[in-house]
Parts: C-alpha cells; sequence; structure tokens
C-alpha cells in the first residue's frame, strides 16, 4: 500500500458554519493590511493533502494563476474583494494571480464545471442548487478546494500539482464588504479562508480562532494570523517550482489521475 495520496474526495469537514460574532481585536491598529505581528499559533495550520514523503500539495509557482470570477450573484464590491483577497494570499505565498475577467462558470455544477482554456482557478457566487459543492455543504457560506495530481520538486521527490482551484461562495449568505471586523464575519475573511482552500490549505487542528484557516468565521479582521502565515509559505514560492516530471528526466508521471478535495 503505498498511501501517497489520502483518499479525500470531496471530503466536506464537519465543522458547522455557526456564524459567530466575537469581535475580537478590532482595535483599528490591528487593520494594517497583512500585519507581520500576526496573532495565534504559528503551528496552527494544516494542508489538505500531502505526499508519503511529507510534501504537502502546491501549485506550480513558476507559472502565473490564471483566474476568473464569477459575481452573477454577488453583492456590489465582491471583485474588488475578490482581487484584494487574492493580492493578500500572493503576497504571502509568493504565487502570481493573473485576472482574466469575469466567466458565468459555476464550479461543482452539472453544465458549467468546465473551466475556459488557460483557467487555473475560478471564484464564483452561487445560488445552493447551482453548485453540488455547495448542496453537500448546507449552511456554509463558501466551499474553496484544489484538484491535484503527480508531480516532483526541484530535487525530484515527489510533490503533489495542483492543476486546478475553485471556491463557490453561497450567494444567499450576505456578509458586509470588505475586511475590518464585521458581526458574522466580513466578505473579506470569508473569501481569504475560501482562497486559502484553493492553495492547499485546510482547518488546523488546533482551535485557534486568530487565523482565517479556523473552520468558522469569527468576525475578526481579516489578517493572516501566525499560522496561517506559516501555511502559505510552506505551500508558497520559497519551496521551487513544482514539475510535471522528475527534473532531470523526459518520463512523464505514470501515476497521473487527478484527485480534488473540497472543504467548506
Ligand atoms: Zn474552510
Amino acid at each position: 500500500m503505498t498511501p501517497q495520496y489520502r483518499p479525500v474526495k470531496t471530503a466536506v469537514l464537519a465543522s458547522i458554519l455557526a456564524v459567530l460574532c466575537a469581535l475580537i481585536g478590532s482595535s483599528p491598529t490591528s487593520a494594517a493590511s497583512d500585519n507581520p505581528t500576526a496573532r495565534g499559533s504559528m503551528w496552527s495550520y494544516r494542508f489538505i493533502t500531502k505526499a508519503w514523503n511529507g510534501n504537502p500539495a502546491r501549485w506550480n509557482p513558476c507559472a502565473p494563476i490564471d483566474y476568473k470570477v464569477n459575481t452573477r450573484y454577488a453583492n456590489r464590491g465582491a471583485l474588488s474583494d475578490t482581487k484584494r483577497a487574492v493580492a493578500r494570499v500572493s503576497a504571502t505565498t509568493g504565487l502570481r494571480f493573473v485576472y482574466r475577467g469575469s466567466t458565468r462558470v459555476v464550479p461543482g455544477s452539472r453544465h458549467g464545471d468546465r473551466y475556459p482554456s488557460g483557467i487555473d482557478l475560478v471564484v464564483a457566487w452561487a445560488k445552493p442548487w447551482q453548485s453540488d459543492a455547495l448542496r453537500r455543504s448546507p449552511g456554509a457560506a463558501g466551499v474553496g478546494g484544489v484538484s491535484w495530481t503527480t508531480g516532483y520538486d526541484r530535487s525530484g521527490r515527489t510533490t503533489p500539482r495542483i492543476v486546478q482551484g475553485r471556491v463557490i461562495l453561497n450567494a444567499n449568505v450576505k456578509l458586509r464588504g470588505g475586511f475590518w471586523s464585521a458581526r458574522g464575519g466580513s466578505r473579506g475573511e470569508l473569501l481569504m479562508h475560501e482562497i486559502g482552500h484553493a492553495v492547499g490549505l485546510t482547518h488546523p487542528r488546533q482551535q485557534d480562532r486568530w487565523q482565517i484557516m479556523y473552520p468558522t468565521l469569527t468576525g475578526k479582521p481579516a489578517l493572516w494570523g501566525a499560522g496561517d502565515r506559516s501555511g502559505l509559505w510552506r505551500v508558497g514560492r520559497t519551496r521551487g517550482c513544482v514539475y510535471r516530471s522528475r527534473p532531470g528526466t523526459t518520463m512523464r508521471a505514470t501515476q497521473s489521475s487527478t484527485q480534488s478535495a473540497t472543504m467548506r
């Protein structure tokens, strides 16, 4: 048995997205974007999947991630919040994202599932009936996830290679726009959380409410916690390119099936 990949196919975590409203740490000074004095534990992070050798699934940081946004059912300001959340993920991971315009694609829907050519990530607001991923997580404000296949790092070590990302936001859940502390959570907090899933992080085991990857929206100002930052760094650019074949060989990976996981 080679437990190379955890057999998570659409693993939906059982945590209830009870929208908690603890207005913690809402002093204006803590709202500087991506503050280096990040809160909580630097160990509060977890990867969606890892290879047997411990390498987490990653995007190849040596190529841009092209993304489109479906704002058909979104409120005003959704696109600019999305771009800001993507910029925060980019700043912490070193991954480069390129916005490629709007789309009508809803990831996880029966008809609108196919991504336009060259698009790696879709962020979409959708009604729950439109997306199986949302339907499977009743009450969730959003879901995010990745698909991955075999890949290698520069040393030739197996590193699951993320080939597609998805974020689906529940259009029936109305959150306050922006990234400030907000009762029930801000749209910025939700976007950072779900895009965090779309770059390979899942919920930490620790009950660390300072982390954006904490499983429920807390209403705190949307800033990465210390654990978020460690996790994002470990799936980011500093770890080097991710290759389709082992560097120095021309042989393609023999195990090239794609697996996927979506988290709420
Ligand atoms: Zn989540």
